[in-house]
Parts: structure tokens; C-alpha cells; sequence
């Protein structure tokens, strides 16, 4: 059986930054990562439309969704962005900035985020050994056991970055939960999350394709608890776009808490009853024979504009002057409140990231090791943290790896 002193299951974003730090703080350690997949690091690349959004030139807790926000702080605060810029240009990666603070490779490949990592592991003299999936994992008097489908390894330390739920085809299956459950920890139940809604009906069905600005209000039990502005794309089965990945996490939690859950679009961004009712009113007294499909399709796409006319048996050629007060107002509410019957998402094989995990106060913040099981160490998506669209969730991977592998700088008595 091989025995090194640390071993990092999990070869994407978190585990292998881990290795880096870990390699870089303690320099003539045998260290290995493992990866089930013969790829690993799919993720990596395919994220960001195969571009990779890194990180997010302004991440704070308030991005990210999970058990404790202030826990999520503290992790971010001890290696900020500025720190995340500065080690991937270390390590030969240069980022720019593109809309909403977005930071990508200057290159706008993945590839050279996954290569650049990768060489750094290997530069740091950390094993790479994909092809290994562990399938159990014991603590005994003198370190961990791990069992793979390629013989036994024992370590003095073990970091979990198996990730969550999503995307499995790149091997994140969840297998990592039960190997932290089988050493004492819990779970927040998981849901998809970042994922396109599937929905009832066929009013989205002539509307794929459209992509459109879009403010969504998730009511939970009657009361709008969440709301995104941003694009919207009609699809073929229902929503997506980042306005709905975005709410998608909080439509998941509400259904998983039972709750009474509905989902609505204002597609007239920035506007409520008064403005857009002032503007029709106003309209009609300068071009009081203008059709109201003309109206309606200077400010929204002429598809979706035939769509809800038939939907609400409105009839587009009908004068401004001639738009009753009643049937004015039953169109704009509408507008402002289209209904999304959400009927499912499209589940952990669609979705970004994974909501749920380990609870964030079953680690220590400052070095992400088990209060439940010591020599254990957990980082990236495996926790209970999911961030919004932007970059943040790899911020996470990363500001949770720098933190992992301080924490075994400390196991190993190196001050
Ligand atoms: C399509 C898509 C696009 C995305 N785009 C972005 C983006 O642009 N910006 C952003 O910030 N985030 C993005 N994300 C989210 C981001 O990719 C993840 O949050 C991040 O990759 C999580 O990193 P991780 O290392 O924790 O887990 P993962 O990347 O899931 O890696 C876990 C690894 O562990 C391995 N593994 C699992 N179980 C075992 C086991 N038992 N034994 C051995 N190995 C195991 C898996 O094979 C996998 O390689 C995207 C996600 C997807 C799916």
C-alpha cells in the first residue's frame, strides 16, 4: 500500500489549487491528488462558454447562498480576488475584465487556465493520478486509509474536492458527501443549482431563441422573497439565461422546503403600473390612432408581443384611443407580472453548481479542517456554499484551496 503524507481527492478547480498551495508550503512532502475521471478538471473547461469567468473583480459574501455567510467571508477575505489575479499571473495566466466584472484568461481559452494549473501541480512536485476514484475512506490511530478502484493509499492527511452534484458527467457524482459522511459529517440537502427551469404549458415554445431584459420575482408562500434583473432566453422546454440560473437555486430550496413557490417576469424592466400606464395614457393623447401592437413592439420583440396578445385574446390592431381603461390595465399588469409556471429544472445534469453540502461550521475557517474528524480537510463546491453567476464560484474554489493548504502547512508544524 503507498503511503504518502497528504492526498487530495479530487483533481478540479479546488483540489488542484490545494496541491499547489500545499505544494508550494511544503516543499518535499509526498503529495498526491487523485481523480476518478481520466480527464480531470472538465469543469474548468467548460466553464464560461469554454472561456472560463475565473473570478469577479468585486466578490463578496453577499454573492454566495450557504450556511453562514460570515464563514464565507472570512474564507474570501484571506485571499481575496486582487490574490487570485496576482497567483494566475504567477502561474503564466493574465485576466481581463469584460461586463459585470466577469475576469477572464487573456487567451479566452479554459484550456490554458486547466494547463497552467496542472504544470504548477506537477512544477510543485505533487502526483497527478487521474483514474483513481476512491471509494472509501477510513480514519484509523495514525492517519486515513483510502480505498480506490486501483489498490489502497494511506496518508497522514486527506483534503475532500470532490465538488457536488453537477454536471456528473465530469465525475462529480456526490461520492465525496458519503466519504465525508462516513467520518462524521452531515449534510444540507442538495439541489441543483445555476439551472435552466423547465416549464408547463406551451407559451415559451414559439419564443426560442429570444433573448430578452427581464426582472424575475420569486414569491414564496405569497411573499416576493428573492428578485433578478437580467437576460432571459426562451428556450424550447422553458427559461434560462442569467436572470434564471440566478433565481433557479431559490426556486430549487422553496420546492425542497414544501413551500408555495411562483416564479414571474416583469418584461418591462424598470417600470410598475403608474410609469407604464402614464406612458400608454400619454401615447394615446399624441397618436391616438396608433395600433397597439405598434406600441408594444417598439419596446419588446415582435414574437413575444403576438404571444402574449393571443395568450390574454388581446387584439393588436386595436387604436390606442379605443383601449378601454380595464383591458389597459389587464394587459400592463400582466407585463409587469407574466406568469413562469415552473414545473421542474432541468436537474444536476444542466446545472452550474450544486446548493447544499457540508455545513460550513463543520470546518475551520481560517484552514478548512474538520472540527469532526482532525487531519481532514474539505474545499471547494463539496460545502455548503453556492455563488451567483459571475466567477464567483470558482473565487470560492480558489479562496477555499489557499485556505486548505495553509491549514496543512500548520498540520505539519511548519510556522
Ligand atoms: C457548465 C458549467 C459552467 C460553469 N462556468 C463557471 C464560470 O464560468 N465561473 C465560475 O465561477 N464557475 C463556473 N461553474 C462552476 C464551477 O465550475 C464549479 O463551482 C467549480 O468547478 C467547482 O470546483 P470543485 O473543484 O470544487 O469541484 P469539481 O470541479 O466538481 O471537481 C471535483 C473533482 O472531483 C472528482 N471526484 C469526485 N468524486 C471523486 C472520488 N470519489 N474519487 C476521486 N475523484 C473524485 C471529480 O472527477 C472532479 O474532477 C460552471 C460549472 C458548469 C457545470
Amino acid at each position: 500500500m503507498d503511503q504518502v503524507d497528504v492526498v487530495i481527492v479530487g483533481a478540479g478547480a479546488a483540489g488542484l489549487a490545494t496541491a499547489i498551495f500545499a505544494g508550494r508550503q511544503l516543499p518535499g512532502r509526498s503529495m498526491v491528488v487523485l481523480d476518478g475521471s481520466r480527464r480531470p478538471g472538465a469543469k474548468i473547461l467548460v466553464a464560461g462558454g469554454g472561456r472560463c469567468n475565473l473570478t469577479n473583480r468585486a466578490v463578496t459574501s453577499a454573492d454566495f447562498n450557504g450556511t453562514s455567510r460570515h464563514i464565507i467571508r472570512n474564507v474570501l477575505a484571506a485571499f481575496p480576488v486582487e490574490q487570485t489575479v496576482a497567483f494566475f499571473r504567477e502561474i503564466g495566466v493574465d485576466v481581463h475584465e469584460e461586463e459585470d466584472g466577469k475576469l477572464f484568461p487573456d487567451s479566452n481559452q479554459a484550456r490554458t487556465v486547466l494547463d497552467a494549473l496542472v504544470n504548477e501541480v506537477g512544477r510543485r512536485g505533487v502526483r497527478l493520478w487521474p483514474e483513481h476514484r476512491v471509494t472509501a475512506l477510513a480514519r484509523g490511530d495514525s492517519g486515513f486509509t483510502l480505498a480506490t478502484n486501483r489498490g489502497g493509499l494511506s496518508a497522514c492527511c486527506v483534503v475532500l474536492a470532490t465538488g457536488g452534484l453537477s454536471l456528473p458527467k465530469t465525475g462529480s457524482d456526490g461520492g465525496g458527501y458519503e466519504l465525508a459522511r462516513g467520518l462524521g459529517h452531515t449534510l444540507v440537502p442538495t439541489t441543483p443549482a445555476l439551472v435552466p427551469l423547465v416549464l408547463d404549458g406551451e407559451f415559451h415554445r414559439p419564443l426560442s431563441g429570444l433573448s430578452q431584459d427581464v426582472g424575475l420575482a420569486l414569491a414564496v408562500e405569497g411573499r416576493v422573497s428573492v428578485s433578478t434583473r437580467g437576460a432571459m432566453l426562451w428556450t424550447h422546454f422553458g427559461v434560462s439565461g442569467p436572470a434564471v440560473l440566478d433565481i433557479s437555486r431559490h426556486w430549487h430550496r422553496a420546492q425542497l422546503d414544501r413551500q408555495q413557490v411562483v416564479l414571474t417576469a416583469n418584461l418591462l424592466p424598470g417600470e410598475d403600473l403608474v410609469s407604464v400606464e402614464n406612458r400608454v395614457i400619454e401615447l394615446a393623447r399624441q397618436q391616438p390612432k396608433q395600433h397597439l401592437r405598434n406600441v408594444l413592439t417598439s419596446w419588446l420583440p415582435a414574437r413575444l408581443v403576438d404571444a402574449v396578445l393571443a395568450s390574454l385574446g388581446i387584439g393588436g390592431q386595436i387604436p390606442l384611443a379605443h383601449l378601454a381603461r380595464d383591458l389597459r390595465r389587464r394587459l400592463l399588469s400582466s407585463l409587469l407580472q407574466w406568469p413562469l409556471p415552473v414545473r421542474e429544472s432541468r436537474g444536476y445534469a444542466h446545472a452550474e453548481v450544486t446548493a447544499g453540502g457540508i455545513p460550513l461550521n463543520e470546518i475551520h475557517p481560517a484552514t478548512m479542517q474538520s472540527r469532526l474528524c482532525p487531519g481532514l480537510f474539505l474545499a471547494g463546491e463539496i460545502l455548503d456554499v453556492d455563488g451567483r453567476i459571475g466567477g464567483f464560484n470558482f473565487q470560492w474554489a480558489w479562496s477555499s484551496a489557499a485556505a486548505a493548504g495553509a491549514g496543512l502547512r500548520s498540520m505539519f508544524g511548519v510556522p
